[in-house]
């Protein structure tokens, strides 16, 4: 078996060198020890975005008749155009949603890249895509959704949420016998993330905003309201942590309402999702079992390198009749959702769920669970401390890793000087946000090694002046 196995890398199998490209061995290898070496190595916390003047003038012409060969290309992106992008996965890195994916899901990325397969259909990508289903089906146990359950990975959960609606809208479409008169309307709140905005635009739907309660929450009784008064309300999006403060609608309610109108619920779980697997939390997300449709995203809260979303189905049937697509060259092969491409709107992908199955094999799902339960933890202590600051004023209590947070008496102005300054420094990555129309800031935490008191400390200096 051993033998067999080196049999495959053994020379005796080695491609020879192209006709057109010679063996590149020297582009192979420059490419292949920068991967390895940027795997295992820490970030550089000041690399930054430049101007495109900038980066001509150092850059200069790349793509030339002849070739730069491999010394000069690598050397160009290694020296000018990586530094000149933001480490993710800084642990001080806390803006928007960063990332914090494992050595291992990174190394992966970089098999899945070599082995080049067509993750499409089952056909040409079986072992892949069963893999992927594993991974798949350890999310669906922990929404508890049947086994019939399905779904595929797809760039993110801007693709996710897209993919999602199209399903729901075509379920409406079949339950009230076409296009309504005044067209498909999608419900949700005003927290919604700005993709499913987008994604209503792109389907040719008209968004209702449904007022959420005094905490923020969209509400059973308020979607029910809503949708009494619109028969043309196919969809209703409720948050599994709202991006910009963590808000977890109240998906049970939700569901409730929805369902007795006949109405698709999808949760956009694309930030907060990863958190079904922290014991601690979970009560929150009750009533995710009977929603219609979930995405998260691996690449935000579950240790995977971009891109990659999980988008699954509680009842892949309508999704499958919403987004086959038929060719003749393609009508030769078996249909169904065993074809990730017959699940959302794509049809050529890239195995992105490998790098998250891989992880999740190496390291087993309770480390996943107790590193999700770090970062709530790393949260819930940066919010007490900001509380006990006399400077500072906690503006909500984190239900999940977003803390928000304001420093009185500073405008939007001050903050974004104060994060300007710190993030050129190295220091820290922590933007400015609105909290009911007002400037504060926020920390997102998703990277088990980020330390609260270092947060803390450097959170500190909010207390001076602001800088000029
Ligand atoms: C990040 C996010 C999205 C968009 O996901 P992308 O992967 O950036 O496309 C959608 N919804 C929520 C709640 C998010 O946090």
């Amino acid at each position: 078996m051993d033998n067999e196995h080196e049999n495959v890398t053994s020379s005796a199998r080695r491609r020879p060198p192209s006709k057109v490209w010679g063996d590149e061995s020297d582009a192979v290898s420059a490419a292949l020890e920068w991967a390895a070496t940027r795997t295992v190595s820490a970030s550089d916390p000041k690399t930054t975005a430049r101007t495109p003047e900038e980066l001509a003038a150092d850059v200069g012409d790349v793509i030339t008749p002849e070739g730069l060969g491999a010394t000069e290309a690598m050397r160009i992106f290694s020296e000018i155009l990586a530094p000149a992008t933001r480490a993710q996965d800084d642990p001080l890195n806390l803006a928007y949603i960063p990332a914090a994916p494992t050595r291992a899901a990174v190394a992966f990325d970089e098999v899945v890249a070599s082995a080049n397969i067509f993750g499409g259909l089952w056909e040409s990508g079986a072992g892949a895509i069963f893999a992927e289903n594993q991974a798949l089906a350890w999310l669906v146990g922990l929404l508890g959704w049947p086994a019939e359950a399905g779904g595929c990975f797809v760039s993110g959960g801007t693709a996710g949420n897209l993919s999602a609606l199209a399903a729901a809208r075509e379920a409406g479409r079949a339950r009230l016998g076409g296009r309504p008169d005044g067209g498909f309307k999608l419900a949700c709140s005003a927290t919604a993330h700005s993709s499913v905005a987008s994604s209503a635009r792109l389907l040719d739907m008209d968004v209702v905003s449904v007022p959420v309660d005094a905490d923020d929450h969209l509400t059973g009784p308020a979607v029910a309201a809503a949708l009494d008064a619109d028969p043309n309300i196919v969809a209703v999006v409720a948050s599994a942590g709202s991006t910009n403060a963590g808000i977890i609608d109240d998906l049970a309610g939700i569901a409730e309402a929805a369902h007795d109108h006949g109405v698709w619920v999808h949760v956009d779980g694309a930030y907060g999702g990863a958190a079904l697997c922290a014991p601690s939390v979970r009560d929150r997300f009750h009533g995710i079992e009977q929603v219609d449709s979930f995405t998260v995203d691996p690449h935000k809260w579950l240790f995977a390198p971009y891109d990659c979303c999980a988008l699954l189905y509680r009842d892949p049937t309508r999704a499958l009749a919403t987004h086959s697509q038929h060719a003749a060259y393609l009508d030769s092969t078996e249909r169904g959702k065993q074809n990730p491409a017959d699940l959302a709107a794509h049809l050529t992908r890239r195995t992105r769920g490998l790098p998250f199955w891989f992880s999740l094999a190496v390291h087993g799902t309770d480390k996943y669970s107790r590193a999700v339960e770090m970062c709530l933890a790393t949260a819930r202590e940066v919010a007490d401390g900001i509380d006990r600051a006399e400077h500072l004023r906690l503006l909500r209590t984190p239900e999940l890793s977003v803390v928000v947070f304001d420093r009185p008496g500073w405008s939007w102005d001050d903050y974004s000087a104060w994060s300007h300054r710190l993030a050129v420094d190295g220091v820290i990555l922590c933007t400015p946000t609105r909290h009911h129309g007002d400037p504060a800031l926020r920390l997102a935490f998703v990277n088990p090694e980020t330390e609260a008191d270092q947060v803390l400390a450097i959170l500190q200096t909010l207390a001076d002046d602001p800088p000029r």
